[in-house]
């Protein structure tokens, strides 16, 4: 089971969530831009053609049973239209962004949080985002070199859970549903 990109963010979904304002923007890979580094990267644009840092978030979902809202930075142009910059493997088309200024001060040694948010209430699930979010807190605090023990003693935690998170997120797909395991098809032409 891996994270995945949504097709569309329902308004009760946005709601859960605390997101007011969701854009869809392209996506337009500077040269030289690396994934994973869009604060940087934005940088380095805004500092060879104009314009400024537009801080928010993106999402992805785990098996339609939480939320992943992970911190991002694009390029906001002097006429104020915003665009993505960073290289992406999975989304080909248009970014779904949620601007948020306060981000800014979440930042930490040139890191960007993330944040994760069960859509069911059950107790393995809430165990596994206290994992996530742990990892997540080490990832800032380290500056991304969090020590190997660290994240195999957190992926042992993880593992112990994974069983019964694999059957919520079953339980919670249907058939027309994309599958919960990441692929992007169908359930009813993927997993069962
Ligand atoms: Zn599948």
């Amino acid at each position: 089971m891996r994270y995945f990109d949504l097709p569309e963010l329902s308004s009760d979904l946005l709601q859960k969530l605390g997101v007011k304002d969701l854009r869809k923007i392209p996506i337009n890979p500077a040269i030289d831009a690396k994934p994973f580094n869009c604060l940087s990267n934005v940088n380095s644009y805004i500092e060879l053609y104009g314009g400024s840092v537009q801080f928010g978030w993106i999402f992805s979902c785990l098996g339609h049973i939480a939320v992943k809202m992970t911190a991002h930075a694009v390029v906001k142009s002097p006429d104020s239209s915003l665009m993505c910059i960073t290289p992406n493997e999975y989304r080909a088309e248009l970014l779904k962004f949620a601007p948020d200024d306060s981000v800014e001060k979440l930042v930490h040694g040139g890191f960007l949080p993330t944040k994760i948010k069960g859509l069911i209430d059950n107790e393995p699930l809430n165990k596994y985002i206290d994992i996530e979010k742990e990892l997540d807190k080490l990832r800032l605090n380290s500056k991304g070199v969090v020590p190997q023990i660290e994240i195999q003693r957190l992926k042992d935690k993880g593992a112990e859970l994974y069983p019964a998170i694999l059957s919520l997120a079953k339980r919670h797909t249907g058939r027309n549903n994309q599958c919960y395991c990441g692929s992007g098809k169908k359930r009813k032409k993927c997993c069962n």
